[in-house]
């Protein structure tokens, strides 16, 4: 009996939401968004299903080198930039595109001696998030100091990131796009703005080149349309086996801290997951998983390695039984996300190693 936890990894419902993007977005480039391990599902296994992607997006080097040493060739750009001398070296070498989202990080760029210039580079622009970028009345000098340097060949794009994008109508995402739009026609620069929310929702933003990440995934970056209704397809169906059940009696508690009590008797099952895989902890007593066809309660804690379900209501099920944790017709990601009083994107990134990742193309 197999009783570990699986991400099912459906490429082929990752190709078609990439194909979903290139509709929304048919005039701009795409950069598909991998980072933190393709948002768990496999960095290397998603850049490779996403050979037609004209660049890839990642947060830091590490996972830009990854990329390279799996023979990824397209444009990888870095979000965060570097910040040492020997990363920017590195990035050249590797051929690697960086994102100056700091002064500091263009005074890096223009003040290191690097072997090798660096190409396809980005200059992130604040244009509301007050996160990384660098203030428009900035960029003069910035965009000056980098056009001067031999460090950079090649032309530089101007970026920047809605802080809104997923709540429809909000008047701060025209601030945003306004802002950038005026800097890009001042310098006459490529734009990228658009995150998958606004490959959505936002046409106006989409300019030179779209950033998706979530929307590959098969989610929903809107808390009021579903995922299924915007013609994206579940990428990850996160399964585990029912290894053990037990009888209660009223009053039994079950777990750590007896946080569920049974007030009749009835047929609880454990099941081989818990947040030492990446399944979040506050599902305790909120999630749910499917179990035969039937959507089931999780009872008390989530444990490091197991979580307890109701089966009151499901007579058959039997030691061995595959459980669905997400990711199928009855209980989409999104869903569960708002269980956890969270979201998608960090039900998927939490998924850790110790779940083995399986690779398959459709319904096989
Ligand atoms: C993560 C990220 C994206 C992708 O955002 P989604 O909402 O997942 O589409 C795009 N741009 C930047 C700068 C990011 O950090």
């Amino acid at each position: 009996m197999q009783s570990y936890p699986v991400a099912h990894i459906d490429l082929t419902a990752l190709q078609h939401n990439f194909a979903c993007v290139k509709q929304f977005a048919a005039d701009s480039r795409v950069m598909a968004v991998v980072k933190a391990n393709g948002y768990g599902h496999g960095i290397v296994e998603v850049a490779r299903a996403l050979s037609s992607s004209d660049a890839f997006c990642v947060a830091r080097l590490a996972e830009a080198l990854q990329l390279r040493e799996a023979a990824i060739q397209q444009p990888i750009v870095i979000l965060e930039g570097v910040n040492t001398a020997g990363d920017l070296q590195l990035a050249a070498d590797n051929e690697l595109s960086v994102v100056f989202t700091t002064l500091l990080q263009v005074e890096l760029a223009v003040s290191t001696s690097l072997t090798k210039a660096l190409m396809f580079c980005w200059i992130m622009v604040e244009t509301g998030m007050h996160r990384l970028g660098i203030p428009a009345e900035k960029l003069e000098q910035a965009i000056q100091n980098l056009n001067r340097t031999d460090n950079i060949s090649g032309s530089i794009g101007l970026m920047s990131h809605f802080a809104n994008a997923d709540l429809l109508g909000d008047k701060r995402n025209q601030q945003q796009l306004d802002r950038i739009m005026h800097c890009a026609k001042h310098y006459d620069l490529a734009v990228s703005m658009a995150n998958s929310a606004a490959i959505l929702s936002l046409p106006d933003s989409h300019a030179d080149w779209v950033r998706p990440g979530i929307m590959l995934y098969g989610c929903s970056p809107f808390e009021t349309q579903s995922a299924h209704s915007l013609n994206l397809k579940p990428v990850m169906k996160l399964t585990s086996t029912l290894i053990a059940i037990q009888n209660l009696q009223a009053g039994d508690e079950v777990g750590y801290g007896g946080d569920w009590i049974a007030d009749h008797a009835m047929r609880i099952g454990i099941v081989s997951i818990g947040y030492g895989d990446g399944y979040n902890r506050q599902l305790s007593n909120s999630g749910l998983v499917v179990i035969a066809d039937n959507v089931v309660a999780v009872l008390g804690r989530v444990s490091m390695d197991m979580i307890a379900i109701d089966l009151s209501h499901v007579l058959g099920a039997k030691v061995g039984d595959e459980v669905i944790l997400w990711g199928c017709e009855q209980l989409a990601i999104d869903s569960i996300a708002k269980q956890a009083n969270t979201i998608s994107y960090e039900l998927l990134s939490q998924i850790n190693e110790r779940v083995s990742r399986e690779y398959h193309h459709g319904e096989d």
